[in-house]
Parts: structure tokens; C-alpha cells; sequence
């Protein structure tokens, strides 16, 4: 039996980008190729390094080119490696990374520190991507949660609570979203969006959901307030309530507080963290060479 992939150790992933020049050359090369049409004379050139900036200049006529333009490393005077390394121990953790902590590593302000984990998990939600789940005979789970705000007795319960719905393809990804309320006409139109017609989508028994089959799906239900957690059909949404878990533990665990404005970037982030959760080895390498041009 082969082994189990693992990710790459701290050690291998330094060993990979010791200097500041490496990491641009691996952004440069990730990029743009060995050679590639110069966007000033036209010609298939090889681009060499221009000392002293974070650019490139074509063979021929100079024309430079900055690798970290239209990355999250654009307009920012943090070193690559620190970036890079950000980037590292977001893959590395499974309950995400603290600013906190990342101030505390690379001895750079709470504030730098905040905003590089940002922009880091607003690239993570870009390199995981949009695509809906499910498909015909595909079983998806779907069900709401609410994230965030504080409890302030049982009439308003879900104050300053951010809804979120998801959507899980067993043995596949997962998509969330933000939506306003429970209601119908909120989470149909959403679902519509991420899963696929002719899935087979099972939910709780939340009357919202009651519209799924005029949609096109095959809707199975659990009823969880009847203490029955797999239906006689088999149905669960124990997967996703898994996720649900993940999330919450890492925010509450790692966070002092998360703003809804916020949330759709952690939501990226324990994302795309889960849908690599089959190729850790892969899930660094990954992020590092989904920029694109
Ligand atoms: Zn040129």
C-alpha cells in the first residue's frame, strides 16, 4: 500500500525559497515562462533580471516586466519570503492563522500582519474557484449555519449573526455562501446557482428547502428535530455539519471576532483548505502557481 502524501515540512518549503531573488525568479518563471511574446517589441524573448528593483527586462528592447503585478505581493514593501512563508502556514494549519501570531513570527506590524492575511485568503478563494457540485446521481448535503454576533436571549437569537448556506458534493467540494435570511427566496436562488441540476440534495427539514424539486433536484430530508440524524433513505447532512464544525472551531479559536464584511474570505480559506484536504503535498504548490497573468 503506497503511503499517504504528505505536505512539505517547513524545512523543504525554506529549502525551496532561501532568498528574496528566488522567490521572484519562481514568481517570474510561474508566470511568464523561460520566454514569452515581449509586450514591447513583440519578439519571443527571455526576460533577465534588472538589479536592484523586482522587475524584469526583455533581451531586445528592455521592456520590463514586474512579476508581482496583479498578485496579492503587488504594492507592498513586505519582503516575498515572508509572503511566501504566510502562505505556507496557512496550508500548514488546519484551523487557519492568527495576524497575531504572523506579527509575532516576522516581527512586522499587527496591521501588515492583518492585511497580508487577508489578501491570503481572498487569493485562496480565487485559486479554489466558483464551480458548482453535484450532478446527476451526485448526492449533495445542504444546510445553513449562523456565524459570528453575540446571543442575546431566544426572540433575538440571530442578531448580528451572519447566515451562511453550504453546499457539499460527498466526495467532492464544497461552496458556501452569504445569504440574508432562511427564507425561500433566498436560499433556492443560491442553490440554483452552486448545484447542479438532477443532483440528489439532501437538507434538513427547514420548509424553505420544500421548493427543491420544482427546481430539478431529487430532494431527500432528515428530520433532525425528530431526533433522527440518518433517514430511512440514508439521508444525512452529517457532512457538511462536519465542516460547519471546522469552521467555527477555527474562528472562534483562532479570532477574537469576525465581521460578516469579513466572512466571505474566511469562508474562502476553510474552503479551500477542505476541497485540497485528499493532496496535502499539493496544497502549497497550488497557491503558488495559480497567479495569473
Ligand atoms: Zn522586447
Amino acid at each position: 500500500m503506497s503511503k499517504k502524501p504528505k505536505a512539505p515540512t517547513l524545512r523543504q518549503f525554506q529549502d525551496r525559497f532561501p532568498t528574496e531573488d528566488a522567490c521572484l525568479e519562481h514568481l517570474m518563471r510561474t508566470r511568464f515562462g523561460d520566454r514569452h511574446d515581449c509586450g514591447g517589441c513583440g519578439k519571443s524573448a527571455h526576460y533577465y533580471r534588472v538589479k536592484a528593483r523586482r522587475s524584469y527586462a526583455c533581451e531586445y528592447c528592455g521592456h520590463q516586466v514586474y512579476p508581482t503585478a496583479g498578485t496579492p505581493f503587488e504594492r507592498t514593501r513586505t519582503p516575498l519570503r515572508d509572503w511566501f512563508y504566510v502562505m505556507f502556514m496557512f496550508c500548514a494549519s488546519r484551523n487557519g492563522v492568527a495576524a497575531k501570531e504572523v506579527e509575532r513570527q516576522l516581527g512586522v506590524t499587527y496591521k501588515t500582519a492583518w492585511r497580508m492575511c487577508h489578501e491570503i485568503r481572498e487569493y485562496m478563494g480565487e485559486v479554489d474557484g466558483d464551480e458548482p457540485v453535484g450532478g446527476f446521481t451526485k448526492q449533495v448535503e445542504v444546510d445553513e449555519t449562523f456565524i459570528g454576533g453575540k446571543i442575546r436571549g431566544s426572540d433575538r437569537r440571530f442578531q448580528n449573526k451572519t447566515i451562511v448556506v453550504g453546499m457539499l458534493e460527498r466526495g467532492g467540494d464544497i461552496v458556501t455562501r452569504i445569504v440574508p435570511n432562511r427564507r425561500s427566496g433566498a436560499l433556492l436562488p443560491v442553490i440554483k446557482h452552486s448545484v447542479k441540476l438532477h443532483s440528489i440534495v439532501h437538507t434538513d427539514e427547514h420548509k424553505s428547502y420544500g421548493g427543491l424539486a420544482m427546481y430539478g433536484y431529487y430532494h431527500e430530508t432528515v428530520n433532525h428535530s425528530g431526533g433522527e440524524y440518518v433517514s430511512a433513505k440514508g439521508s444525512t447532512v452529517n457532512g457538511i455539519e462536519g465542516f460547519w464544525s471546522q469552521l467555527k472551531r477555527g474562528i472562534n479559536g483562532t479570532h477574537i471576532h469576525v465581521s460578516g464584511k469579513h466572512l466571505p474570505k474566511y469562508l474562502a480559506e476553510f474552503e479551500f483548505r477542505r476541497n485540497m484536504r485528499h493532496s496535502p503535498h499539493l496544497m502549497i504548490d497550488h497557491l503558488m502557481v495559480s497567479f495569473s497573468r
